[in-house]
């Protein structure tokens, strides 16, 4: 089926106000971020497939329902990729939804800068349009980014133009026991730099001239060719930059931990203390969801900002 029929069969099949509450199911690989959906709430599936790739404009327009992998093959013919990650099955509309940055966010940016364009089932079970399909649009609000992270309660991912980039070339990680602030401040652009307490990890990546050279550089300050680090403990911190660098200090007993500096994220064995709530952001989240879907109908009983 076109994609743009498929487009109009999804938002038939999500339907207008009267058609009760409803959401989009992915890969359900992160169905439990945000809470589980209210029960008499629909499960619908988004559209599949590649609509059209701009290698030269770096862009792809593809269903929110294709799976990053499916994408990623796709994209790999002509050595490019997305920022976007996920385990086997995760759809691009699924990560989009979740809004979840990978350990690249240090050189390559927060993930809702991949999304140019969006289409998605309002509440209304209207088909819109948000933002445009290419890099260098600047004009109106950045209104598709709102999407990123929303968990589909502003609207239901139907299709979305992405910003490919290229397949770095070549990627290294290296590990040891070096100032994890002198390692910070002395690389160009590293991809990553992870750090445990004791041992700073770096992930290199993109021309093999440039690795290597910055690969030196990690030599002289004490860092050796490492396979990355072990796995992440299993709860998310948001933190600031700064906090990460010299966690856990004011933040109690956080037990073994990953911060990934620069950015502000660390991984620990604990939970996350409750935050008292940033001044509004509620609020505006509320407002938001009103404004979008005034009879919450879109994945009912999910908070995005209910979650680690
Ligand atoms: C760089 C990076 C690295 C990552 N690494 C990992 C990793 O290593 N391991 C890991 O587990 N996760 C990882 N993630 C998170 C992962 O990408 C997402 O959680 C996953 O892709 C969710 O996809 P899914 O199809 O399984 O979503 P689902 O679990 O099916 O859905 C998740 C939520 O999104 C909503 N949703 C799904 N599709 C749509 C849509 N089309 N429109 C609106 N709402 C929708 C659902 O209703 C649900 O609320 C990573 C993310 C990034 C960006």
């Amino acid at each position: 089926m076109a994609l743009s029929t498929a487009l109009e069969s999804f938002a038939e099949e999500v339907g207008g106000i009267d058609a009760g509450a409803v959401c989009v199911r992915g890969g359900a690989t992160r169905w439990a971020v945000g809470g589980a959906p209210r029960a008499d709430t629909r499960e619908v599936r988004a559209p599949r497939g590649i609509v059209s790739y701009e290698p030269a404009e770096m862009t792809v327009q593809v269903g929110a329902g294709t799976s990053i992998a499916e994408l990623h093959d796709e994209l790999a013919a002509h050595r490019q990729v997305t920022v976007l990650e996920g385990p086997a099955g995760a759809t691009v509309g699924g990560a989009l939804a979740v809004g979840r940055n990978g350990l690249r966010r240090l050189r390559h940016g927060p993930m809702r800068d991949v999304l140019l364009e969006a289409r998605y089932v309002s509440a209304e079970g209207r088909l819109i349009k948000a933002g445009g399909p290419t890099v260098k649009n600047v004009t109106g609000f950045d209104l598709c980014r709102l999407h990123v992270g929303a968990l589909g309660t502003l609207g239901l991912l139907g299709q979305a133009t992405l910003r490919t980039r290229p397949l770095p070339e070549t990627m290294a990680w290296f590990g040891g026991a070096a100032d994890h602030r002198v390692v910070l401040g002395s690389l160009y652009r590293p991809a990553a730099v992870l750090w445990d307490g004791l041992t700073t990890w770096v992930l290199l990546e993109g021309y093999g001239v440039d690795v290597e050279a910055e690969g030196l550089l990690c030599g002289r300050l004490g860092l050796g060719p490492s396979d990355g680090p072990p796995e992440l403990p299993a709860h998310r911190w948001t933190t600031s930059p700064a906090d990460a660098a010299r966690f856990p200090t004011d933040h109690g007993d956080a037990g073994p931990f990953i911060a990934e500096l620069g950015v502000g994220i660390v991984h620990a064995s604990q939970p996350q203390p409750a935050q008292p709530p940033a001044t509004g952001r509620h609020e505006l989240q509320q407002r938001l969801r009103h404004e979008f879907d005034p009879t919450s109908r879109l994945n009912p009983g999910r908070d995005p900002l209910g979650r680690e």
